[in-house]
């Protein structure tokens, strides 16, 4: 990485790098965000900002987060992507978010600061640029929550509200600025915009700086570094599977080679245990479905290796071959990570040829049942589900490890979440915030969902489903 000691800093803390500007300039385009009417302060991250080396006294700015004024150091850019939208190809590019820098932190590291909803970019075609206030606070609790859960994942330091009306279908919305913090927002669709362009050189550098940025550690080719970062997608997808978490629209721009979780639209949790849940309005043939995630994950990774085709060898043939065997190795490598966890949801420490068995057993009752995916695992973490026959398979395959029963209950509370964002609670929130401007039920959530693992608290009201059957999220453009 460049060296950033030369980075301005300012009173509130802003140490602004730009490694990716310095990337050739297909890959950006310089854009300052357009001012709004009456910027106000809806939400800030605090103990995100103190991380950041931000000081909280002097940046209770809704001009900066609104766009309005920009920090020290800043030099506005929209990134430009290509992407797999369900299964079309498309050049895209930020339509409607705008970096700022990269904000170097106390201790080190390196992250985007990015505006969403700042007004119109040259990638917006006939977009307006801009967000409503509902899915901007809807990204703002869910990423935050991921956070909480363990989950890689883009953060939430802001939401201003604009004072200005966004059009959309339904009417006019109360507009909103997120600000997006992401360890960098380059996405699969970033190298499939090189590939498409054909500039080897291009792709090469965006390849190294991602590299650098992200791997720093890996030695070996660039085949080396693609299987590092699906070993990065294959622990993300099973660790959404874990939580029940459905991100809703996994087209290869919403794919960050951080591994981080990225772009909040209409994503969701599932309640009722069924792989095939949809809660996206536009997800007609459940491509992005629960159960179908992994499989997408692997599919949107072979757009990766053909966009890295160059890459990997001069000769076309001996580059499939190499992508080709990559990518096969993505489902073990899911697998594994998807036992592991489910085992620690299990409570179980040692390893046994016949635990996906018992697991999928399980998962089956649940299907049948339509039992809460969240509160079985949290009941049998806390002795409270109804013994079924399962039961007794269970408690034997426990016995046959050296582990006390409050290892098991430890391991297991760690690992099965007592709450996550239901989705009747966002709606309450969001429809408080943004109809009636009370942020009360927005907070207090948020409180909840801090502490997803505290079993010793019993909030029926955040942790009982309500009736999902026909809920429906949209992608908040
Ligand atoms: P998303 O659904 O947020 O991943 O966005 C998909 C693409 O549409 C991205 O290129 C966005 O930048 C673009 N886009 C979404 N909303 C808007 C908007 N209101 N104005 C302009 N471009 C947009
Ligand atoms: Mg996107």
């Amino acid at each position: 990485m460049p060296n950033s000691s030369d980075t301005l800093s300012s009173p509130a803390g802003w140490r602004l790098d730009h490694s990716y500007a310095r990337l050739p300039q297909s890959f950006h385009m310089r854009i300052n965000p357009t001012p709004v009417s009456e910027p106000k302060m809806v939400v800030l991250n605090r103990p995100l900002a103190e991380a950041l080396g931000l000081n909280t006294d002097d940046l209770n700015d809704a001009a900066i987060f609104a766009g309005n004024a920009l920090p020290p150091g800043a030099e506005p850019l929209a990134q430009a992507y290509a992407g797999h939208q369900y299964v079309h190809f498309t050049m895209l590019g930020d339509g409607r978010a705008i970096l700022l820098g990269e904000q170097m932190t106390p201790s080190g590291a390196r992250f985007d600061i990015q505006l969403k909803g700042p007004g119109p970019t040259p990638f917006s075609r006939r977009g307006d640029g801009r967000a409503a206030l509902g899915p901007m606070l809807r990204e703002y609790i869910i990423s935050e929550a991921m956070h909480a859960l363990g989950i890689p994942t883009t953060r939430s330091l802001a939401v201003v509200s604009t004072g200005e009306k966004v059009w959309r279908q339904d009417g006019g919305l109360p507009g909103a600025v997120l600000t997006r913090v992401a360890a960098s927002h380059i996405r699969v669709g970033t190298f499939e915009y090189a590939a498409a362009r054909g500039e080897k050189d291009a792709l090469q550098a965006l390849a190294d700086h991602t590299r650098q940025r992200h791997y720093p550690e890996l030695e070996g080719d660039y085949a080396a570094f693609f299987e590092a970062v699906m070993e990065r997608q294959a622990t993300l997808i099973a660790q959404w599977m874990h939580v029940g978490f459905i991100h809703g629209v996994m087209n290869t721009d919403n794919m960050a080679l951080s591994g981080e979780t990225i772009d909040y639209g209409p994503c969701a949790f599932m309640d009722a245990y069924d792989p095939a849940t949809v809660f996206s309005s536009i997800d007609r043939n459940g491509r992005y479905a629960y159960g179908n995630q992994p499989h997408i994950a692997q599919w949107n990774l072979a757009r990766l290796a053909e966009a890295m085709l160059p890459l990997f060898h001069d000769d076309e043939k001996q580059a499939i071959e190499i992508a080709n065997e990559a990518i096969g190795s993505f489902e073990a490598r899911f697998k594994r990570h998807w036992l592991a966890g489910m085992r620690a949801k299990l409570g179980l420490f040692t390893a046994e040829s016949d635990d996906t068995a018992l697991i999928q057993s399980l998962l089956e009752w649940m299907q049948e049942t339509k039992a809460d995916f969240t509160n079985t695992f949290r009941d049998l973490t806390n002795g409270r589900l109804e013994p079924l026959e399962w039961h007794q398979r269970w408690s034997e395959r426990l016995k046959r490890q050296p582990q006390s029963a409050s290892d098991v209950t430890d391991l297991m509370r760690r690992h099965n979440p007592a709450f996550i964002p239901r989705n009747h609670k966002v709606e309450e929130a969001l429809a408080a915030a943004s109809e009636h401007g009370d942020l009360n039920p927005m907070q207090r959530l948020l409180t909840v969902l801090a502490d997803p693992y505290d079993h010793t608290q019993d909030l029926p009201e955040f942790s009982e489903p309500a009736d999902s059957t026909g809920y429906q999220t949209f992608c908040g453009t």
